[in-house]
């Protein structure tokens, strides 16, 4: 059986607003006015890399895939 593979992009509360992720993938972050990355679009397969960049960069980990 084909297992729907669907993952979804969370930013935790413990974004200290860095803004590294935007930097790496702006397509999918947005530093906002309060000063939390908010996820701007859902994980798309194409992007795995430059979102698991920007997952593995952030300081504090508050990027997850789930
Ligand atoms: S890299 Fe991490 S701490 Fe920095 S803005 Fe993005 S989610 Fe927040």
């Amino acid at each position: 059986m084909a297992e729907e593979e669907k993952k979804k992009l969370v930013v935790a509360d413990t974004c200290i607003g860095c803004g590294m992720c935007e930097n790496i993938a702006p397509e999918y972050f947005e530093v906002k006015d309060d000063g939390l990355s908010h996820v701007k679009k859902d994980y798309d397969e194409k992007d795995k890399d430059i979102i698991n960049e920007a997952i593995d960069s952030c300081p504090v980990q508050a990027i997850t895939l789930e």
